[in-house]
């Protein structure tokens, strides 16, 4: 790992290889080393929540991937004595709409700075009466509703169906609820998150479908974003924030922007709290069955995959072609 006080410095990541880590050294010659990871946990950020409180040592990067950039740069820095990776989901600003969000790219890059946990954190409505806002609810299920998004890293020549049936990680959500009840607050085991293409959000008749089908929250992020850190073998569990209850709900049209303004604020910094107690908790040095996803889930020959998409694809699938 090359010195971090380096002033000129250069992070290049190459995505056609394995995860290096390219510094300009002093005397201005190119010194490449195999890097350790930059990060094994990362933290997505949405709604409201824009940049880690507590993380110290920052740096940047901005990983390049073949399918284009990140919805932001990625400030890594250490939180509670480890490596965590930031990213903005709708980029600092908020610049992104939840349909312009490039998850691929942003799952492919945290992927190439050997991450292998992700916490993600999301603004929700709540479909259920006990579900109150600021409540938080440690998601189970998952109903992908959108339409519109690339849900796959694969294609090109090269086959893969993963397993979706528990879309969370399991080990990861039990920690998540475990932090959540530890800082004191709401927090509800399981329940499934609808994730809605948006940007609007649902009519009644929508929204009374959705809670006819029994759903608890509904947001417009976590798909494909879990799936996408299952086809990339990285745990993925979700903090779903409550800040009102959907249009269903008679409370609804007496609510304020400001109301609902405060709620997401402090959704936010209970959020933070809830993943300073996580982070210290996430066992590195064990292996889930997330990390090994694609063991028996690539469907293609071998021989058969074109070098170029096996090339591009690397980072993610590279281990079972060697
Ligand atoms: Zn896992």
């Amino acid at each position: 790992m090359p010195d971090p006080m380096i002033a000129d410095r250069y992070q290049l990541l190459v995505w056609g290889g394995t995860n290096r880590d390219i510094t300009k050294a002093n005397n201005g010659t190119r010194k490449e080393d195999t890097a350790m990871p930059e990060a094994q946990i990362a933290v997505i950020g949405g709604t409201g929540f824009y940049g880690m409180e507590g993380l110290t040592d920052l740096e940047e990067v901005r990983p390049e991937t073949p399918f284009g950039d990140p919805s932001d740069a990625i400030v890594t820095g250490t939180l509670e004595g480890r490596r965590v990776a930031f990213l903005a989901r709708h980029g600092r600003g908020h610049r992104l709409g939840p349909s312009e969000i490039n998850v691929r790219a942003n799952i492919f890059a945290l992927k190439t700075l050997g991450v292998r946990w992700i916490l993600s954190v999301s603004a929700v409505g709540s479909l259920q009466e006990d579900i109150r806002p600021r409540d938080f609810v440690i998601p189970d299920q998952l109903y992908d509703h959108t339409r519109h998004r690339t849900t796959s890293f694969f294609g090109g020549g090269l086959v893969v169906h993963v397993g979706l049936g528990e879309p969370f990680c399991g080990p990861l959500r039990r920690l998540l609820v475990d932090g959540a009840e530890s800082t004191g607050l709401t927090v509800h085991d399981g329940g499934t998150y609808l994730c809605m293409e948006g940007p609007q959000f649902s009519t009644k008749a929508e929204s009374n479908v959705y809670r006819g089908w029994g759903f608890s929250v509904i947001g417009m992020t976590a798909a494909p974003e879990a799936k996408l850190a299952r086809e990339a073998e990285i745990c993925y569990a979700a903090i779903a924030c409550s800040t009102d209850y959907d249009c269903w709900h008679e409370e609804h049209d007496s609510v304020t922007v400001d109301m609902i303004i405060e709620n997401l604020h402090a959704n936010v910094d209970h959020a933070r709290q809830v993943i300073r107690h996580v982070v210290p908790a996430i066992p590195l040095d064990t292996t889930c069955r997330c990390h090994n996803a694609l063991a028996n889930a690539i469907v293609s020959d071998r021989d058969s995959v074109p070098a170029g998409t096996l090339e591009k694809l690397r980072p993610i699938v590279g281990r079972y072609f060697e």
